[in-house]
C-alpha cells in the first residue's frame, strides 16, 4: 500500500475515536486522545520505528538512520476542539506516518534519522492554553504553568499530565536537543479560504501571525433613553461602534501586509432597551507577521480611541492581554519546498499563517517549515471540516519529496 492511501485509511479510523452526534471531540489528554495515540502508536511499531513518551506525554515515533547526522522530525496533534473536523491536526501525523512509510519502502535506507512525533494538547479547548506539547519539549513551559492551567471541572494540567502517564516534574529538563535535529516538517489544513479559492494546492508559510489582543472598555454615562436628550448624552455603545469601525479599518489600510484587526467581543452593561449604554467591553485581536504593521494598527485604533473619547466625552480603559512576536518559518526550507512544488508542477503560493502552530516553538530550535494544503471554503474547528483528496495529494508529494531528499 502507497503511503498516501495509507494516510487516508489512517484519517479514516482516527476520526472514529471522538467521534459524537456532531463532528469529532478529542479532547487533550482523555480517553478519545488515548484512542486515536493507540492507532498511531500501533502503526508507528509496525513501520519498525521506536516508540517512546516524553515527559509532556508527546508520543515520538522514530527510525534510526545509518549514519548519526542530525535527523528529521514531522509532526503535529491529535486533540480537537469540542465538535471539530477530522482533519486539523490528524491529518499532519498521518501524512508523516505516510511519508515515512514511503521513505522506508525505498532503498537504500535514510541516513538521517526519521521521527514522527504527535503534540499534546495543541488546540486552548481544555485547558485555556495552546501548544502545550510543542511549547514543553521547546522550553517553554514551566512546572508552574502546569499547576496555573486548570479545565472547566477544575484538573490541573499537571494531574491530567499525571493520569496520562506523563511525569511533568520533568517537563523543564526534557527538552530537545537541538543539534539533534536537521529540520521540522509539519503539514496542515489552512483552516482559511485563500488556497481554496485561488486554486493552489500548496501554502508555503513564512510566518506564523503572533496576535496583539487587548481590551477597551468605554465608560460614558448611564442615562433613561426616553428622558436623556441626544445632545446631552455620553453613549458608551455609539462611541463603542465608532472603535469597532476604526478596528476594522485599521486592519484593511494593512491588509497589503497580511496584517488583520477583529473585535471579536462587545458586552453592552447594562444592556438593556430602555437604558443610553454607561458601559461597553471590546475585546480586540491584531493579528499579522510584520510587526511594523501590526505596531502600526495598534497605533492606528489609538489615537481613534482617542478622538471618540474627545468628540463624545466617553473613557477608555486599556488592558492588553497579549503581544506576542510573530515567528518566521526557515527561509531555506521555504526554498526547498519551493522548489520541489516547481519540479512536481504543483500550484502554491507563500503565504502567513494567521492561526498558531506547533511548528511556531519548534522554530524556536530548530529550522521548521510549515506546509498548508486546502480545505473547503477554509471551513475548520467545525464538523463540516472537508478536503478535497485529490489536492492534499499534492501537499503530500511535496512533503514527501522534500523530506526524502534530506534524509538521503
Ligand atoms: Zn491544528
Amino acid at each position: 500500500m502507497s503511503g498516501f492511501e495509507r494516510v487516508q485509511e489512517l484519517i479514516a479510523t482516527i476520526s472514529q475515536t471522538g467521534r459524537g452526534e456532531r463532528g469529532v471531540s478529542r479532547l487533550a489528554l482523555t480517553d478519545a486522545d488515548r484512542q486515536a495515540r493507540d492507532i498511531v502508536v500501533e502503526e508507528m511499531k509496525a513501520l519498525g520505528m521506536s516508540v517512546t513518551t516524553d515527559a509532556c506525554c508527546n508520543l515520538w515515533g522514530r527510525f534510526e538512520g545509518s549514519s548519526d547526522r542530525p535527523g528529521v522530525v514531522i509532526g503535529s496533534h491529535l486533540d480537537s476542539v469540542p465538535e471539530g473536523g477530522r482533519y486539523d491536526g490528524a491529518l499532519g501525523v498521518a501524512c508523516g506516518l505516510g511519508a515515512t512509510r514511503d521513505i522506508l519502502a525505498e532503498n537504500p535506507p535514510p541516513r538521517r534519522s526519521l521521527s514522527v512525533v504527535v503534540f499534546t494538547a495543541e488546540e486552548s479547548s481544555r485547558f485555556s492554553l495552546a501548544t502545550i506539547g510543542s511549547k514543553a519539549a521547546t522550553g517553554n513551559l514551566s512546572l508552574m504553568d502546569t499547576l496555573r492551567f486548570r479545565d472547566r471541572q477544575g484538573v490541573t494540567l499537571l494531574d491530567a499530565l499525571r493520569d496520562f502517564g506523563g511525569r511533568p516534574e520533568q517537563i523543564p529538563r526534557d527538552c530537545l536537543a537541538p543539534a539533534s535535529y536537521h529540520s521540522y516538517f509539519e503539514l496542515h489544513i489552512e483552516q482559511g479560504p485563500v488556497l481554496d479559492w485561488n486554486g493552489e494546492d500548496v501554502g508555503i508559510v513564512e510566518a506564523i501571525a503572533a496576535p496583539t489582543r487587548f481590551m477597551l472598555e468605554v465608560v460614558g454615562e448611564q442615562a433613561h433613553s426616553g428622558a436623556c436628550p441626544m445632545n446631552m448624552r455620553r453613549d458608551a455603545m455609539a462611541a463603542a461602534a465608532e472603535i469597532v469601525l476604526a478596528v476594522e479599518r485599521a486592519g484593511r489600510a494593512e491588509s497589503e501586509f497580511g496584517t488583520v484587526a477583529t473585535v471579536g467581543v462587545c458586552e453592552c452593561f447594562p444592556g438593556a432597551m430602555n437604558v443610553v449604554p454607561g458601559r461597553v467591553v471590546l475585546k480586540v485581536d491584531v493579528r499579522g507577521i510584520v510587526e511594523k504593521s501590526i505596531r502600526r494598527a495598534c497605533d492606528e485604533i489609538k489615537a481613534r480611541v482617542e478622538s471618540v473619547c474627545a468628540e463624545r466625552g466617553v473613557r477608555v480603559n486599556f488592558t492588553l492581554y497579549s503581544a506576542d512576536k510573530p515567528v518566521a518559518m526557515d527561509g531555506l526550507l521555504a526554498r526547498r519546498i519551493e522548489n520541489v512544488c516547481k519540479d512536481l508542477k504543483v500550484k502554491y503560493r507563500r503565504m502567513p499563517s494567521g492561526a498558531g502552530h506547533d511548528a511556531m516553538y519548534m522554530a524556536t530550535l530548530i529550522p521548521s517549515a510549515l506546509i498548508f494544503v486546502p480545505c473547503k471554503d477554509g471551513v475548520s474547528h467545525n464538523p463540516a471540516e472537508a478536503v478535497d483528496w485529490r489536492r492534499v495529494r499534492s501537499g503530500y508529494e511535496v512533503l514527501l519529496q522534500t523530506v526524502k531528499d534530506i534524509v538521503r
